[in-house]
């Protein structure tokens, strides 16, 4: 069953007076695999920036978990800590490293107390690396060193990194672009997979991707929500087509 994790509800944001979120609200189940497309100022990065409590709202509430517990006020370690995990769009790992070594320092860095207690009745280390590695596509390069990989085995080697601290959320920026076709299709595989169990927000520009994805779309425009549903159900909304598809 598909239980509320996040909900998003009459958020907004202004900046100088501008309003980049405007009464936003949004439901995200877990687990989930949900697509947030909008034109270039939409409001998608101000928004994953208030879910991760980098920004502040103005006003509106942002919800999670069975607990119904608030993440506005909570500092940005916090809010990691309850599960929220982030991907920037450029790869970050540790370029010294082999692939093997950057899932170890992932998984020593668990996301709480909690997290180290549970850490001692789980697999060992090997075992769960082994896991995510397969996750991740990456079990033939564990002993690689990560600066030599492609950009997008290193994309899926962050993924995977997040993927080691056990998040409820992970949010997504564009995690296709600079990709080739094979890479874009493995990585869709990759989300999928990752989304059958935990929710992912995928954040993304290439309509192409998004339709590979074949999940629920969120279509953002001057930071509300515009349309929701499958990708032919937004697409063929002529409010969608004005203002995102330019036509
Ligand atoms: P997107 O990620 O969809 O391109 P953003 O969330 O980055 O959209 O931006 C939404 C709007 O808010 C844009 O018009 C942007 O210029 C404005 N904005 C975002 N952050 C700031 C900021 N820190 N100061 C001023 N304006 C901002």
């Amino acid at each position: 069953m598909n239980d509320t994790l996040l909900e998003v509800s009459g958020v907004s944001k202004s900046f100088d007076g501008f309003k980049a979120i405007n009464n936003l609200s949004i439901q995200i189940a877990e687990p989930e695999l949900r697509a947030v497309i909008g034109p270039n100022g939409a409001g998608k990065t101000t928004f994953m920036d208030i879910i991760t409590g980098k920004t502040r709202p103005d006003s509106g509430h942002v919800v999670w978990g069975e607990r119904n517990i608030s993440l506005l006020g909570m500092s940005e370690a916090d809010i990691a800590n309850e599960g929220v995990g982030r991907k920037f769009q450029k790869p970050t790992v540790f370029e010294a490293q082999t692939v093997r070594q950057n899932l170890a320092m992932a998984l020593k860095n668990p996301r709480g107390p909690l997290a180290v207690l549970l850490h001692r009745k789980t697999p060992s280390n090997a075992a769960r690396i082994e896991g995510i590695a397969a996750e991740i596509g990456l079990t033939d390069s564990l002993t690689r060193i990560a600066g030599e990989l492609s950009h997008g085995q290193k994309q899926w080697l962050e993924i995977g990194m997040l993927l080691a601290q056990e998040p409820r959320l992970l949010l997504v920026d564009e995690p296709a672009a600079g990709m080739t076709v094979e890479e874009r299709e493995k990585t869709t595989d990759i989300l999928k997979r990752a989304a059958k169990t935990r929710a992912v927000v995928v954040v993304e520009h290439d309509m192409e991707f998004v339709r590979r994805l074949d999940c629920k779309v969120t279509v953002l425009h001057e930071g509300s929500v515009l349309a929701e549903g499958s990708l032919d159900h937004v697409t063929s909304n002529p409010k969608v087509i004005e203002v995102y598809l330019g036509r």
